[in-house]
């Protein structure tokens, strides 16, 4: 039984990028390197970037992987990281940080509220030695979107090294990454460009990555090493996920196609208020308030004292055709509906009436 994934990455993609994949592609020649040059020439254009001042590097595995390259390869030994966790995945960044004894503090917030920028001002004005500043964009854990324009300007008030996970929001919300003054940002080949997993992408300016030289904890991260080879002439350090790399390139300009970043954006937003107005319809709130809540994900609070499981609730969506997924609130009942993918209002309104038909069998 086919369906369609609810899921933020891996979402559904489209046939073609999928048959992409049907072509084994060798890797040592000039046409396979140059499909790693427009991948990231791509890319740094969707940064709205100056091509002179950044540089993009692919870095084989999933979206952590991304996030461990840059944390484990730019934070030195003399130097400390402020990580801003309102989620999981914030919180991801510090065992990442523990795992590689990067000196580090947290400043944990609601998984249902933003950063207070009054208390990120105090930490930098009394802790002297932070030296880099991490936030995620997107928290997927909740739906969430985290300011990153004012948060950032308060870290370059202070100088800071500015590091964003925008994982689940680039390609699905415009991110003028040169203007917010990020030196590194990171996202995945799974998420909003709309590929399969395989690698994650780190924009980060060249003057920063060269920094990274002979800093890196680990030989298959070393964020330095893989961009100084890629940037040759597109070749990867190690074994390239090829049917992943030719998908994404598809899914690239399958983007463009659609109208870019705003026009993906609009289709986002647009399937995420319409599921948000009927799932209240069917008594589900969202855990994030509407002005904060993300295009991408939405969390929904079951009502007190439902008769069903979410197992339950979910085999009976799934057998209909769609995948939805479970929450990652403590203490908070909830499941999440992701919108990203090849996902259209039709399926919303299809969604929307399983579950509807879904509460009328158990009530
Ligand atoms: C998906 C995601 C990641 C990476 O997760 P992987 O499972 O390693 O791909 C990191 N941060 C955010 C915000 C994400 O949505």
């Amino acid at each position: 039984m086919k369906y369609k994934l609810l899921t933020p990455g891996p979402l559904t993609t489209t046939d073609s990028v999928k048959e992409q994949m049907l072509f084994d592609h060798c890797t040592w020649d000039e046409d396979y390197k140059k499909i790693t040059r427009d991948i990231t020439d791509k890319l740094l254009d969707l940064a709205h970037v100056n091509k002179e001042k950044y540089v993009c590097t692919l870095m084989q595995g999933s979206g952590t992987f991304g996030v461990e390259s840059v944390l484990s390869s730019s934070i030195g030994k003399d130097e400390k990281l402020l990580i801003l966790a309102n989620g999981a995945y914030g919180e991801r960044m510090t065992d990442i940080a523990k795992h590689n004894k990067i000196n580090y503090v947290m400043y944990t917030q609601d998984y249902n509220k933003r950063h207070d920028l009054n208390k990120i001002k105090d930490i930098l004005e009394n802790d002297k030695d932070i030296t880099h500043v991490s936030i995620v964009h997107s928290e997927t854990t909740s739906g969430i979107l985290n300011d990153i324009e004012e948060v950032g300007k308060i870290i370059k008030n202070y100088n800071k090294i500015f590091i964003v996970d925008a994982m689940s929001s680039f390609g699905g919300i415009d991110i003028p990454v040169e203007k917010y003054d990020i030196d590194f940002i990171i996202s995945s080949a799974n998420k909003c460009i709309q590929g399969v997993p395989g690698f994650s992408f780190i924009i980060a300016k060249k003057e920063e990555i060269l920094k990274c030289k002979n800093k890196a904890r680990s030989l298959s991260l070393d964020l330095y090493a893989q961009w100084e080879t890629m940037n040759k002439d597109g070749k990867w350090r190690f074994t390239s996920p090829t049917h992943t790399v030719l998908a994404f390139n598809k899914a690239l300009d399958e983007l463009i196609e659609e109208g870019g970043i705003e026009k993906r954006y609009e289709r986002y937003f647009n399937n995420n208020r319409l599921l948000i107005n009927k799932m209240e319809k069917l008594g589900f709130k969202t855990y994030v308030d509407l002005k904060y809540q993300s295009p991408i994900i939405t969390s929904f609070i079951y009502p007190e004292n439902v008769g069903y499981t979410f197992k339950e609730m979910y085999s009976y969506i799934k057998q209909r055709g769609y995948a939805i997924y479970p929450g990652k609130i403590e203490n908070i009942n909830s499941f999440r509906i992701g919108n990203i993918g090849e996902i259209y209002e039709e399926d919303i309104i299809k969604l929307c009436d399983i579950i509807d038909e879904f509460l009328k069998g158990v009530n």
